[in-house]
């Protein structure tokens, strides 16, 4: 006859016995459990985001700057938006009679010149659970692709469940342009990668207790689920948006006529229009009014220039060249690299067109043979020159690196 593995009770004496791999449970110890769970889940320490104030503006933005190389623009929106936030999580709110809004911020750029690296800066800086969700997987929930509550999901899962942390963490939203509409007739047809996302992620943005799933997937009757306020969550959404520059150019032009006309145009930077964005453009490029009106803090990353290039080589806290250094070190060989191969890499990488992620690939080149070959070989120093570099990348397939 079955019985309960804990209470020892025999099918007859209980109205419910569940089978699992090994045993059984019947239904008294399943709900004594239960209980003993959501004690436990109550034990779930509160999270205090009280230190988080303690940063000032300034001194956010200084710590950016340890780790981000240029984007002072950026820098600074997202250093006040940050310490709006958290000042708006302290406040008050019955007593005081202006209620702070949420300052959920949107930066466009190309890819590669920083939007994620900042995100996951401030993240780091203030010590709350942070997560990158791609938008392109979204769909309007019923559709192929994932629900948009699993973004919360993995806010969950990083807080290690502790939904007080994860309800006062940072989502970061990529390529937030790949749910712009599709076309400007939204009547056409039913658009659930685009407008259908838009409209999902609204509630979101600003503020709802959302039920979410705790281990991801589609809702399912069954799977019990996790109710989470985002009312305090930082979304920062980043997107390329290929080619709003046109949308911006035609908007200066528009606006530039009569008496101001000559002056205006003259101030205006045409290879860098990014940095005149407004929210009317971001609706042209088809983000609907309201997901705009739910990101009031918009920004820009320039793109990387040559002598920013340069920098975060060797700049950032934990640069790419200070990286293989460590590498490098933990196998007791010192890295010196001569800085005629600094400027080479820099070349290399604006010549293949590939950004700041290239530096990664063309270092990795140059150094691949000597991480495979040294360790072990009580070799103490390893100087990479200009000629050595040059050799190791042009035995390389160009090709290779372009894709990386
Ligand atoms: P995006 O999110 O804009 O596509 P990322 O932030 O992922 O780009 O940048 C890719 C990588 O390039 C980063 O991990 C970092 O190593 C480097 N990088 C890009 N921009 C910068 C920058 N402004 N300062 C320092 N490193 C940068």
């Amino acid at each position: 006859m079955n019985k309960c593995s804990f209470c020892g009770k025999t099918n007859k004496e209980t109205s419910l016995l569940i089978e699992g791999e090994t045993g059984f449970i019947c239904k008294t110890c399943t709900e004594l459990a239960y209980a003993m769970v959501e004690q436990e889940n109550k034990k779930m320490p509160k999270f205090d985001p009280g230190p988080i104030t303690r940063f000032k503006p300034a001194e956010i933005k200084k710590f950016l700057d340890q780790y981000v190389i240029g984007q002072e623009d950026a820098k600074k929106y997202i250093s006040v938006a940050v310490y709006n936030h958290y000042k708006r999580l302290n406040q008050v709110s019955f007593v005081e009679d202006v209620e702070i809004e949420k300052s959920n911020i949107i930066l466009v750029g190309e890819t590669g010149t920083g939007k994620t690296l900042l995100a996951r800066t401030i993240a780091r800086m203030l010590n709350v659970p942070f997560t990158i969700v791609d938008a392109t997987i979204l769909t309007e929930a019923g559709y192929v692709g994932e629900d948009i509550e699993s973004l919360l999901t993995r806010l969950l899962q990083v807080a290690d469940y502790n939904v007080d942390a994860a309800e006062k963490g940072i989502v970061f939203i990529d390529e937030i342009d790949k749910i712009a509409r599709k076309s400007d007739n939204p009547s056409l047809t039913r658009d659930v990668s685009g407008e259908g996302v838009q409209q999902g992620l609204l509630k979101l943005l600003e503020g709802a207790i959302v039920n979410v799933p705790p281990q991801g997937g589609r809702k399912h009757p069954d799977q019990p689920t996790i109710p989470i306020n985002t009312k305090d969550i930082l979304f920062i959404c980043g997107g390329a948006f290929d080619g709003i520059e046109k949308k911006i150019a035609s908007r200066l032009n528009t606006r530039v006529v009569g008496y101001y006309a000559s002056r205006e145009k003259e101030k205006i930077d045409k290879d860098n229009l990014l940095q005149y964005i407004a929210p009317q453009d971001l609706k042209a490029f088809g983000l609907i009014p309201e997901i705009i009106g739910r990101l009031p803090i918009l920004t820009y990353l320039n793109p990387l220039d040559r002598p920013t290039l340069r920098r975060i080589l060797t700049e950032p806290k934990n640069s790419i060249v200070k990286q293989y250094q460590k590498l490098f070190q933990m196998d007791n060989i010192k890295l010196a690299i001569d800085k005629d191969v600094y400027e080479y890499i820099v070349d290399k990488a604006i010549e293949f067109k590939l950004g700041a992620r290239g530096l990664r690939s063309i270092c990795e080149t140059i150094m691949i043979d000597d991480m495979f070959d040294l360790p072990g070989k009580n070799i103490s120093e390893l100087n990479i020159s200009l000629d050595y570099a040059k050799r190791k990348i042009e035995k390389t397939n160009i090709v290779l690196l372009k894709a990386s």
